[in-house]
């Protein structure tokens, strides 16, 4: 069996932070990317296990030296995937990145054998409903947040696969079926 590159990408919210962190702690075969970003780190979050949580002039310098798989600008930070920590993983593991939709299309662009998940939300209310109730953001930020949402979704057609988190362990399943599926191929 071959080891895969996998996309997981989704409007912020939907929950695939969680999926992601539980296929990586259920399958020690897979091993999650942890991107560069220049946002600082909310309560909780740690530097290195979540992010690596950088400044920008070291983000710009990564840019310039080619050290990112792909890199894109949301709400006014940068996020990147540090090539380097992807390809080497690759070679012992499959590996999961969680990144946005243009990110997730960058990284098909160089590798075209990536499988692209998108998770959505069952509804935008029930969406909505989770951003607010993690109440980590600011009422402008939940609003950007939100216009970006329909964008995300309007990309769904260009990734290779859509689960529909209404119940996380189906939605786990779905995507550890898809995993195995695509190392068979
Ligand atoms: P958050 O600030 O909520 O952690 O992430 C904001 C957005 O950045 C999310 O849509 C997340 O998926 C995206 N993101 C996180 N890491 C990366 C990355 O390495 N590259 C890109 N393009 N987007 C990322």
């Amino acid at each position: 069996m071959k080891n895969v590159l996998v996309v997981i990408s989704g409007p912020s919210g939907v929950g695939k932070g969680t999926i992601a962190r539980i296929i990586t702690e259920k399958n020690k075969n897979v091993a999650l990317s942890i991107s560069c970003t220049t946002r600082f780190p909310r309560d909780g979050e740690k530097d290195g296990r979540e992010y690596f949580f950088v400044g920008r002039d070291d983000f710009e310098k990564g840019v310039s030296e080619n050290g990112f798989l792909e890199y894109s600008e949301h709400f006014g930070n940068y996020y990147g995937t540090p090539k380097d920590f992807v390809l080497k993983r690759l070679k012992s593991n499959d590996v999961l990145l969680e990144i946005d939709v243009n990110g997730g299309l960058n990284v098909k662009k160089s590798f075209p054998e990536a499988v692209l998940i998108m998770v959505v939300p069952p509804s935008l209310e029930e969406l909505k409903a989770r951003l607010v109730g993690r109440h980590t953001e600011s009422a402008k930020d939940i609003k950007l947040r939100m216009d970006r949402i329909e964008y995300e979704l309007s990309k769904s057609s260009y990734y290779d696969y859509t689960v529909v988190n209404d119940d996380l362990h189906r939605a786990v399943e779905k995507i550890e079926e898809i995993i195995l599926k695509e190392k068979n191929k």
